[in-house]
């Protein structure tokens, strides 16, 4: 199997540019292989994320943001499936209500944050505050801009209490998006996927490129990354987002709980012997 360098894919430096990540990326890797390791990450990422919910004291945040058809849905459906239910949650943000537009932007987003022992999957995120909002003059350029530092602040906020944040990108190009639409449109059971208004955002693709840069760049810090994943190839961008949820639960290195009892007294041979616990008419 060859390495995997997730590495390159993170930004640092706030200088980090787009163009430096092509989107049809796949290193060395093909196919079979990338599923192989897949399949050896997802096995991690069970076993850890049983630990993380034993343990109870720490969390997972895990943000995706991507254009329209960059395959968030799919790459959620992936990365989930097989996890415990009860310790993994999704949370999608879609346009903000009236009642969550009465308030913060942060508001609706800080009420989806994990509990200690859970994973939670942003689909969308408050990042959307500062990218289809900017790239619609929805809200001025002054409160964009301190915008940055209440996420920043946020998140910080977020790691000072156990949860670890770790913010994907799955990016892609405008022609590669194309395709997707095209592919929507061609089977009648995916009409459900395809909005027409996704093609007046694409219609702003460099403006979103440029908005998604400043995010990254103003917003990647070393305790809540950003990552920009290669994503026109399912199986790599699969790959790469499982390694870099594996890395991130890895380093966080969950522990089972002592045991709340003596396991010298608590045998299973002591359960066998009649100490079941029932009233002795049961037992007999
Ligand atoms: P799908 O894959 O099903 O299309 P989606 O995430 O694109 O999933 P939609 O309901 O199509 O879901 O789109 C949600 C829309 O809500 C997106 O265009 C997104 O930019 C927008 N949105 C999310 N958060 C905000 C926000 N805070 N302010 C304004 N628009 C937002
Ligand atoms: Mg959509």
């Amino acid at each position: 199997m060859p390495t995997l360098d997730v590495n390159r894919y993170r930004v640092t430096g706030g200088k980090f540019s787009l163009s430096s990540v092509d989107p049809g990326d796949v290193q060395d890797w093909k196919k079979g292989p990338a599923r192989e390791r897949f399949s050896e990450n997802k096995e991690a990422i069970i076993e850890l994320q049983e630990k993380l919910y034993a343990e109870g004291k720490q969390s997972l945040l895990f943000v995706f943001q991507a254009m329209d058809a960059g395959g968030k849905d799919s790459t959620i459906r992936e990365l989930c499936s097989g996890i415990n239910p009860q310790g993994c949650r999704v949370s999608s943000f879609k346009v903000p209500s009236k009642e969550e537009l009465a308030h913060d932007f942060l508001w609706r987003i800080h009420q989806q944050t994990p509990a200690k022992g859970m994973i939670r999957i942003y689909n969308r995120s408050h990042y959307e505050d500062v990218l289809i909002v900017k790239v619609h003059g929805w809200a001025s350029s002054q409160l964009i801009e301190k915008r940055y530092g209440h996420i920043n602040d946020f998140e910080r906020l977020l790691t000072d209490h156990g949860t670890q944040v770790v913010k994907v990108m799955l990016h892609i190009s405008p022609e590669y998006q194309l395709e997707q639409f095209r592919d929507r449109l061609t089977e009648s059971r995916n009409w459900w996927k395809f909005n027409p208004d996704d093609l007046t955002e694409r219609k702003r693709w460099d403006e979103y490129m440029e908005t998604f840069e400043t995010a990254l760049n103003r917003c990647s810090m070393d305790e809540a990354p950003w990552y920009v994943v290669p994503s026109e190839r399912k199986w790599f961008r699969l790959l790469v987002v499982s390694q870099v949820m594996r890395d991130a639960l890895e380093r966080m290195n969950p522990q089972y709980p002592e045991p709340s009892f003596d396991t010298k007294e608590w045998t299973p041979e002591r359960l066998e012997s009649g100490h079941s616990g029932l009233p002795q008419a049961l037992q007999e």
